[in-house]
């Protein structure tokens, strides 16, 4: 049985202030919620303070990028020690805006993936279609190269404790999430595809969640899915309450 996995993405928002209300505000909506792991992702600026918030209770911090490197002459990035000293847990990786607006690529992506997972981090890897390539009929194709290329040399120990977040490209801040159909459909090529790589054990246990526009109205019907094991979430995770409710759906779910 894998445990639903609610993670929020607050992308490049909230001031120092803003950032410990929201995180106040989450800790204390949260009521007991043993069936569900809860991360949030706040900018590099406040990993170390929201890591320190959250000691004490269920819920994680991660990063929303990292560097493929332990050190060195690279200004302004970021290392995997570096965000493992902070106390954070989880780290995004290849999220589709990084592969836009930064041009990441599949091999940094790779790159960034297996550097974490040597220093103990947990990738959220992320990976999605633009509207062009689904409307061209190529989802499953890109899907398949981004799952190929991003896990390439990754033993089969490692792989199984990737997250991988399918994210429509154009389900991302747009209020249109894909439909629970085509979320499970995507889910279930993920997983189907991620056996062939690896093995029947490692693609049973890996957790593979959906990202995109989701909300406290689509949540329970895309969790529900028997290849949804939980939800990146953007803009609803940006106020407590709304990122609250959708942990507490996830746990009347799974439990
Ligand atoms: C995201 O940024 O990963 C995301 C899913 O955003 P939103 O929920 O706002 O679509």
């Amino acid at each position: 049985m894998r445990r639903l996995f609610i993670s929020g993405n607050w992308k490049m928002n909230k001031g120092r202030q803003e950032a410990c209300d929201l995180i106040d505000g989450i800790i204390k909506g949260m009521g007991d919620y043993p069936h569900v792991d809860i991360v949030v992702c706040p900018p590099f600026t406040f990993l170390d303070e929201a890591a320190r918030k959250t000691r004490d209770i269920k819920m994680s911090v991660g990063a929303q990028n990292v560097f493929y490197r332990e050190s060195g002459a690279y200004t302004g990035e970021i290392s995997p020690l570096m965000l493992k000293s902070t106390g954070c847990k989880y780290v995004i990786a290849g999220h589709s805006e990084r592969r836009q607006y930064f041009k990441e690529t599949d091999a940094e992506i790779n790159k960034k993936i297996s550097l974490s997972l040597e220093h103990g981090l947990v990738p959220i890897f992320c990976i999605g279609e633009t509207l062009e390539e689904r409307n061209k009929g190529n989802t499953f194709e890109v899907l398949n190269g981004q799952i190929i290329y991003g896990l390439e040399g990754i033993d089969n120990l490692n792989v199984q404790k990737i997250v991988i977040a399918y994210e429509p490209v154009w389900a991302i801040g747009t209020g249109v999430s894909a439909t629970s159909e085509q979320a499970e459909e995507a889910h279930r090529f993920i997983r189907n595809t991620v056996e062939k790589f690896s093995s029947k054990e490692v693609s049973e246990s890996i957790r593979i969640i959906y990202g995109g526009s989701v909300n406290t109205g689509s949540a329970r019907v895309l969790l529900k899915q028997e290849n949804i094991d939980g939800a990146l979430i953007g803009g609803a995770s940006l106020k407590a309450e709304p990122f609250c409710e959708i942990i507490r759906i996830a746990e009347s779910i799974s439990s």
